[in-house]
């Protein structure tokens, strides 16, 4: 049996030490023969240099680079800029976002919704771009209802969308029914699990809160129960997200994102454990 694809996201380092880091652990996540490597983007623009050096440093490793870019806050003349640059180093696959309006930021810009990205870039580029959306199986924060968010996925796919990366989750239910909810009104990309290694109990609860990713009942009071002993936590986490992996796969996920958080070590333990 082939193995299924795989990628991994970074988000981009803002000092020399972290570059560094960062590139540590490309090197060992590399040994996995990912399909790309994706970088995230601060919405507004915050983090434009940095993704763009990212990815341009990984591509030039001869690894594919799928850079993120989020159109909140922005204009149509900043994104082609910045597609032009990515196609002229390039680039063929971009994770495409609404992005979330930073405190302070009055201005929207000229994108309301990722569907409206995914469209100006179809409009410009063409086929030239694979692109990624966001999915969401226990649904946006922010959705008006279910059915609403159901219904903006559905738009995004339409807008030219070739594939979908979900929001991290720990139920593997809420994966499966999203996936049938959606392919029951046409969707047919492939929908690729987010993968979040548990590592640190305060800031996944923290994480999860602010993304709606629901940390259920069970696993909370079990993290919870090992208090401060991380070591635990570490261990706990690893055979958890291991057996969701490898659940979603054998059960037809078409491959796994991984948020790596720049750190190669729970991420390939898991890629070793099912067998990468
Ligand atoms: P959208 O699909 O536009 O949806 C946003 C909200 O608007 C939803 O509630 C939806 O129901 C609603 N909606 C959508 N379309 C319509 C419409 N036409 N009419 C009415 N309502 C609508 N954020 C970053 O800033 N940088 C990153 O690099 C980044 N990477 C991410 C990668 C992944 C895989 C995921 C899952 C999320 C990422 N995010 C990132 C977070 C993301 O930007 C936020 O979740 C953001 O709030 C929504 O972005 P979206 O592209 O999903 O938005």
């Amino acid at each position: 049996m082939t193995r299924p694809p795989i990628s991994f996201e970074f988000f981009p380092s803002k000092t020399p030490e972290g570059v560094e880091k960062l590139r540590n652990t490309r090197r060992q996540l590399a040994q996995f023969k990912p399909e790309f490597f994706s970088v995230t983007f601060g919405a507004g623009g915050t983090t434009q240099d940095g993704t763009r050096n990212a990815v341009f440093e990984i591509q030039s490793e001869g690894h594919q680079a799928a850079p993120h870019l989020s159109c909140i806050g922005s204009t149509r003349s900043t994104i082609a800029e910045l597609l032009t640059s990515y196609r002229e180093h390039g680039i063929r696959r971009i994770v495409a976002l609404r992005g979330d309006i930073p405190s302070g930021m009055v201005d929207v810009g000229e994108f309301r919704y990722a569907n409206e990205l995914v469209a100006f870039i179809r409009e410009q580029h063409g086929d030239w771009f694979h692109i990624e959306v966001a999915a969401y199986p226990e649904y946006h924060p922010q959705a008006q209802s279910a059915e609403a968010d159901l219904r903006a996925f559905v738009g995004k796919v339409n807008a030219g969308a070739d594939a979908a990366i979900t929001q991290y989750f720990f139920n593997a239910d809420a994966y499966f029914r999203f996936v049938d909810e959606v392919q029951s009104r046409g969707v047919t990309i492939p929908i690729v699990p987010g993968i979040m290694p548990i590592q640190n109990f305060s800031q996944l609860s923290r994480f999860s809160d602010m993304c709606g990713a629901e940390i259920p009942r069970w696993l909370k009071l079990r993290l919870a129960s090992f208090g401060d002993d991380s070591a635990s936590i570490r261990a706990f986490g690893l055979d958890f997200v291991t057996e969701l992996s490898d659940r979603v796969l054998s059960q037809g996920a078409p491959g796994l994102h991984f948020y790596t958080l720049n750190a190669a070590g729970a991420v390939s333990t898991i890629c070793q454990r099912l067998g990468f």
